[in-house]
């Protein structure tokens, strides 16, 4: 017959621990009544979206709960096979950057000489960049150099991009800059993201984490510099 408790000694955890032989305290005594009647926010979206985490390359899968239509919740999802389900904080933050207030969310634009910020339409600010990329482009191309050699390119525009653009972003930049005569084509995560990838690779034991990386001068490419013309 089991022994009778008095119920206020069973809401000290102490004694919740002694009786159920659990002496660190990580198992089920640790569980209050209100932290069982908690469910995860996750819980009650209508519907999960899959999808990847936009912030860098190594490509963590992510789950988008939404209720009502709106985003509630993204959370690292466990069948990826590349992060099971973890985030870094950057990823595990992603919610706030569909979500967040203080996102900017139009165009901002400061004229030369001016002392603050002006909001343009979308479509005004892209005929202004492609008016200065056909300006800059004919003011410097070049279509051959000094000695006669043909290069049929301009360096007085380069670009830099950003770890949040994908694959498919990434080919058809380069294919617009090829067709403009931009050589000086650069990603940030090369220089940036070069160093954890280093760190990487030497846990992981990756094969590449015996090379050693020389300067791209050496190999003769252009200078990773972003230019204005
Ligand atoms: S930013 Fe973080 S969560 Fe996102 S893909 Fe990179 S490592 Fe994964």
């Amino acid at each position: 017959m089991p022994r009778k408790r008095l119920p206020i000694l069973d809401r000290w955890p102490l004694v919740r621990q002694l009786v159920a032989r659990d002496a660190t305290g990580l198992a089920d005594t640790a569980c209050s009544a209100r932290t069982r009647t908690l469910r995860p926010r996750t819980e009650q979206a209508d519907r999960v979206v899959r999808s990847v985490c936009p912030y860098c390359g190594v490509g963590c899968a992510q789950r988008v709960y939404v209720t009502g239509g709106k985003i509630q919740d993204i959370e690292g999802d466990p069948e990826s096979p590349i992060s099971e389900g973890c985030l870094c904080p950057k990823g595990a933050a992603t919610t706030q950057l569909v979500t967040g207030d203080h996102r900017a969310r139009h165009v901002l634009y400061r004229r030369p000489g001016g002392t603050r910020w002006e909001v343009l339409p979308l479509d005004t600010a892209m005929d202004m960049v492609a008016a200065r990329v056909q300006h800059t482009r004919d003011r410097t191309w070049q279509e051959t150099l000094d000695s006669g050699q043909g290069v049929q390119r301009t360096l007085g525009i380069a670009h830099l991009g950003g770890a949040t653009l994908d694959n498919e972003e990434n080919y058809l930049l380069k294919k617009l800059y090829t067709a403009l005569g931009m050589i000086q084509v650069e990603n940030q995560a090369r220089i940036s993201t070069v160093t954890g990838w280093r760190a990487v690779s030497r846990s992981a034991g990756s094969p590449s984490s015996q090379t050693t990386a020389r300067p791209r001068a050496a190999a003769g490419s252009t200078p990773a510099v972003t230019r204005a013309a």
